[in-house]
């Protein structure tokens, strides 16, 4: 039986017999390079573009602003060598990091069940907290069952690498966040990727599929730009190419929505809509792991199917245990999300107003300050770091050059004087680095181009 991923299901024998023959006749053969003695890690794949940008900052007189060390909570300011930072870099969008209540239910989860379950939930880690969160999380996207897993990132990978296999397709954003494609990737089967946002073109594309089986995926708050998708489309969509609906919410829980219930909430549609939503609890939920939301006949098989699940020891007590009761301040406290609401729009309009462009977010919690070109991301964050400002900057390669930028994540525990007081700041910076030319001859005489 052909193993997924091999090509055109071919054995590994198969595969270099073939390989020989297109050699033999006339392929041009690679010169493979001589195998290093000991690992060289300057040769992993990637590292080439690291060492660039290393370089670049370098002579650019620029910190690297990644690494840093924050000392204490990192709420809407945070401690960085012991100076005091206005902070857009944390993804505590209601401000619930540190809350007493949430404290107090992790610390009473390590009391009861210990610091770890030591095992995989299905052989013998199973704790009453993993079922009530899972509960918890269920009745948000009013599903008949959810399933938590240690990571957020691990649970795209092993659950999209789990559902499809060779033969089948998945079409997704062109957004889409790193782990939705290497669960793609993982999963063997053909990967297209629509342009952002366009359900039209994810339309065209599944109808150009002959797929035994399609995966539609999008996210609900694109945590790069801070758009939504046309959810209600993507759904039409869906249906129109018997694909099934995948939504990963990470960044829509606790900020999309009236009650912060997520892309579902603000698109106005039934959430039953969606075959498989997908989560975090690093975000709105102040704790660490994923989810997955859906009919039980399925979580019951993920749970028995997905490796990063059955494979991997259950998520820790404290952290079930915090978001759990982050879900749960959640819907005692739907004022954080308006306050959420009314800081991120402010702080949009701010930057608007005073000329900057701030591509396409939509303003819920995520605000994007585009600047052109990696040096001046990365200068203007040198800059806003030393006027008191954390806000690390996106650098290519993590997006096209282009698209460089600062990502500013707005919080419900941001003060209505501190974000104008940023935004002041940050168009005064902004205007000065914009007018400053770049001498890209000397940075390219440096780096030996
Ligand atoms: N999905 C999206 C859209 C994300 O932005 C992220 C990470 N920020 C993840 C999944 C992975 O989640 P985690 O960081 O909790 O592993």
């Amino acid at each position: 039986m052909a193993r997924r991923g091999d090509l055109f299901g071919l054995s590994a024998e198969a595969k270099a017999r073939l390989l020989a023959q297109l050699s033999a006749s006339g392929f041009p053969a690679r010169p493979e390079p001589p195998v290093p003695e000991r690992l060289d890690p300057a040769a992993l794949d990637g590292a080439h573009d690291i060492d660039t940008v290393a370089a670049a900052a370098e002579h650019l007189g620029i910190a690297d602003p990644f690494f840093r060390v924050h000392d204490g909570i990192a709420g809407a300011e945070v401690v960085i060598d012991d100076k005091r930072y206005s902070n857009f870099s944390s993804y505590d969008y209601l401000g619930l990091n540190g809350d007493p209540r949430v404290v107090a239910a992790a610390k009473a989860a390590i009391d009861r069940y210990g610091t770890t379950v030591s095992a995989s939930r299905m052989v013998s880690g199973e704790r009453p907290i993993h079922r009530e969160l899972e509960r918890a999380l269920a009745r948000i996207y009013q599903a008949e069952d959810a399933m938590a897993l240690v990571g957020g990132h691990a649970t795209n990978v092993s659950v999209i690498g789990a559902l499809l296999g060779s033969g089948d397709v998945v079409a997704h954003d062109g957004f889409a966040h790193n782990s939705i494609i290497e669960g793609a990737r993982l999963s063997g089967a053909r990967r297209v990727a629509f342009a952002h946002n366009d359900a039209e073109a994810a339309g065209k594309m599944l109808g150009e599929t002959r797929a035994r089986r399609r995966l539609l995926v999008i996210e609900g708050h694109y945590s790069m730009d801070g758009d939504v998708p046309d959810l209600a489309r993507f759904v039409a969509v869906a249906r129109r190419h018997r694909a099934w609906l995948m939504v990963d919410d990470a960044h829509a829980l606790g900020v999309l929505g009236a009650r912060g219930l997520g892309s579902a909430e603000h698109a106005g549609i039934d959430p039953g809509e969606v075959d498989i939503w997908m989560g975090t609890l690093s975000k709105s939920l102040v704790s660490c792991g994923g989810y997955i939301a859906g009919r039980s006949g399925l979580i019951g098989r993920l749970k028995r199917l997905v490796p990063g699940f059955v494979f991997s020891a259950g998520m820790a007590p404290a952290a079930a245990a915090a978001a759990l009761a982050a879900v749960e301040i959640l819907a005692a406290e739907p004022e954080r999300v308006a306050r959420l609401r009314r800081n991120a729009a402010l702080f949009l309009g701010s930057l608007r107003d005073g000329g900057l462009d701030t591509g396409t977010s939509i303003g819920a919690a995520i605000v994007s300050l585009m600047t052109g070109s990696s040096i001046r991301a990365g200068k203007l964050a040198a800059a806003l770091f030393d006027r008191g400002i954390n806000a690390p900057p996106i650098l290519y390669p993590a997006v096209p050059e282009r698209a460089a930028r600062l990502r500013f994540f707005v919080t419900a525990a941001h003060r209505e004087a501190q974000l104008r007081e940023a935004a002041r700041i940050v168009i005064e910076e902004s205007r000065r680095i914009a007018a400053e030319p770049i001498d890209i001859a000397g940075l390219a005489r440096s780096l030996g181009g």
